[in-house]
């Protein structure tokens, strides 16, 4: 079997373990955020649990695309960009601006969460560095561009939702309000909607079994999420906007 051949075969057990993490998210919500409850055993504060869960996304995906044959190529230094344009913020900048007081995660989340993204960037750091083949022609081909904007279209959006969320807090202080703006209008999750989108985006780009892997999971993990996230809004406060869609807008 060669390199790329057990990256696809991986690729395939990630998207297996998506649909069970889908079936399981379908009826239990992972225990953190709103959903944090007793009987996960040792906790540690939420903001570490971030940058711990998060960080292999960032460093660990630089170590092995550096390590790759085609880590001076152009295209797959684009690629390297956008990935980064997403995780330095996610593993470093989005768990300092949390408003998280007294908030705290189960180790086994945490865990779980820095395991699947120690595969999921190795997945995708060695596709994109050293497996995958792009030359220069790609950046004009049309599964790249359209995928690149919808990786932007989708960054956007995540960006903007989760700044929502995070101003509607005073400092130093955990309550939850309803937020508004944006796509707010329209769905309950939007900041998830933005990073299926994202990942969506990532998959078409590359063109690739790593890639289409990681979207795969990313809606495993998110959707059921956003509904039971919807659920809480509407049970939680009697006046939430009655019009408001938990994940796609009129739709779902
Ligand atoms: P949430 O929307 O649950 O929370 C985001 C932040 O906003 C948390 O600090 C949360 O506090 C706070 N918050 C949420 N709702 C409110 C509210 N109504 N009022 C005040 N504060 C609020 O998102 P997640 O924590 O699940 O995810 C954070 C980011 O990580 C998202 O952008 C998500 O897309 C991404 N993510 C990606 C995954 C993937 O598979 N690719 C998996 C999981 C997350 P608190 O923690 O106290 O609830």
């Amino acid at each position: 079997m060669t390199g790329a051949d057990s990256l696809v075969v991986a690729s395939w057990a990630l998207m297996a373990t998506g649909l069970l993490t889908f079936a399981i998210l379908w009826w239990v919500s992972a225990p953190y955020g709103r959903f944090m409850r007793d009987g996960w055993g040792p906790t540690l504060p939420s903001r570490r649990a971030w940058m711990l869960m998060e960080s292999p996304s960032a460093i660990g995906f630089l170590a092995i695309y550096v390590l790759g044959r085609n880590r001076l190529e152009m295209v797959p230094l684009v690629f390297l960009a956008v990935w980064q344009s997403h995780y330095l913020h996610r593993a470093f900048v989005f768990p300092i601006r949390m408003k998280e007081r007294g908030k705290r995660m189960p180790w086994v989340i945490a865990g779980m969460g820095f395991f699947f993204n120690c595969v999921n960037a190795y997945l995708n750091a060695r596709w994109i560095s050293d497996a995958g083949r792009y030359d220069t022609s790609w950046l004009s081909d049309p599964r790249f561009v359209a995928g690149v904007a919808l990786f932007a279209a989708g960054y956007a959006i995540n960006q903007h939702a989760d700044a929502v969320l995070l101003a509607l807090r005073p400092t130093d202080s955990a309550v939850y309000r309803i937020p508004f703006g944006g796509l707010y209008r329209w769905v309950s999750c939007p900041n998830y909607l933005g990073e299926i989108l994202e990942w969506g985006g990532w998959a078409l780009a590359t063109w690739s079994w790593p890639g289409l892997a990681f979207a795969v999971f990313t809606f495993a993990n998110l959707a059921p999420r956003a509904l039971s996230t919807h659920r809480w809004y509407r049970e939680t406060f009697p006046d939430y906007p009655p019009e408001r869609k938990a994940l796609i807008p009129f739709v779902l």
